[in-house]
């Protein structure tokens, strides 16, 4: 089943990241999502230049400029991303689109506008309660709330992904317990990954969505491939019965055909291999009746 992400933390095949401020990327990715119209896109852009910190950095920054240069070029990317998933949507497939809960990259038009579609909801989940936790250093293992946004057309996905953390003080309701750390930039940058509970919750929610014609129409696609594939190791298992193969090639047909049509072939020697034997012993049976009716 086709599925992939963009988003600047995957590389490209040419070993650069998504970035959407450039046009050549935008027109890459476009192409790849109108060829293999993948059944989920999922896009979790850059959120640095959005978040509530940003914000506050933003009025102190020595060079508001550069930052607004910074700030301009994710609200390219994401216009971009809001296209594709209106695309999606339109095609009768699905989207995901992640970001911080208390981003102001929600109230973009782009973004806005995807967010009023009938098709599409925005839930808001915790990321502590998906494993989210501090990697390294002498508070490794505490929990990181990151209250995230989640909006997607695929309900099934929206309901995985909405659990919020009850903790009051900052104490953390997750299985573990423990109190929140605070968002310094190191953590928010390993909190830039998905924990594994979290991919495992999208894959949950994708897999109990009603299957739609073009999930059957992979698997069926699927389904073909592997049938050809055991034709194909059939065949190489009995390259050491070459009388089979022999007889389709002394009768003209083409490689492609025997790989088809061997199989067939090669039972219909052996039932014919079968049929002789009995024929032969039939006859033998015969001849020891004949033999005691001549006792
Ligand atoms: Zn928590």
């Amino acid at each position: 089943m086709a599925g992939f992400a963009l988003d600047l933390t995957v590389l490209d095949d040419d070993g650069l990241p998504w970035d959407f401020s450039e046009e050549a990327k935008r027109q890459k990715a476009r192409r790849l999502v109108r060829e293999q119209r993948p059944y989920m896109l999922i896009g979790s852009p850059s959120c640095k230049d959005f978040s509530t910190w940003q914000a506050l950095n933003m009025s102190k920054s020595k060079n508001p400029q550069a930052m607004l240069r910074a700030k301009t070029a994710s609200i390219v990317h994401l216009d971009f991303v809001a296209s594709l998933y209106e695309e999606q949507a339109d095609g009768g497939r699905y989207f995901l689109h992640e970001h911080p809960l208390n981003a102001t990259s929600w109230e973009i038009p782009s973004i806005s506008r995807v967010l009023r579609r009938g098709d599409v909801e925005r839930v808001h989940g915790d990321q502590c309660q998906y494993g989210a936790s501090v990697r390294h250093g002498p508070l490794k293992g505490s929990p990181v709330k990151k209250p995230t946004g989640f909006m997607t057309n695929a309900p099934r996905v929206a309901r995985a992904l909405e659990t919020r953390c009850t903790g009051v003080d900052g104490s953390c309701s997750r299985v573990g317990g423990g109190s929140h750390v605070l968002c310094s930039s190191r953590v928010a940058r390993e909190a830039a990954l998905y924990p594994r509970e979290l991919c495992r919750a999208v894959l949950k929610g994708i897999s109990t969505m009603p299957h739609s014609s073009h999930v059957i129409e992979a698997m069926e696609l699927a389904k073909r491939e592997r049938a050809a594939r055991r034709r194909r190791a059939f065949v190489e298992r009995h390259t050491s019965l070459p009388s089979a193969a022999a007889i389709l090639r002394a009768e003209g047909h083409s490689q492609e055909d025997i790989v088809e049509f061997l199989p067939t072939a090669v039972s219909l020697l052996a039932a014919r291999r079968a049929q002789k034997r009995a024929e032969a012993i039939d006859k033998h049976v015969g001849r020891i009746k004949t033999a005691r009716g001549a006792l």
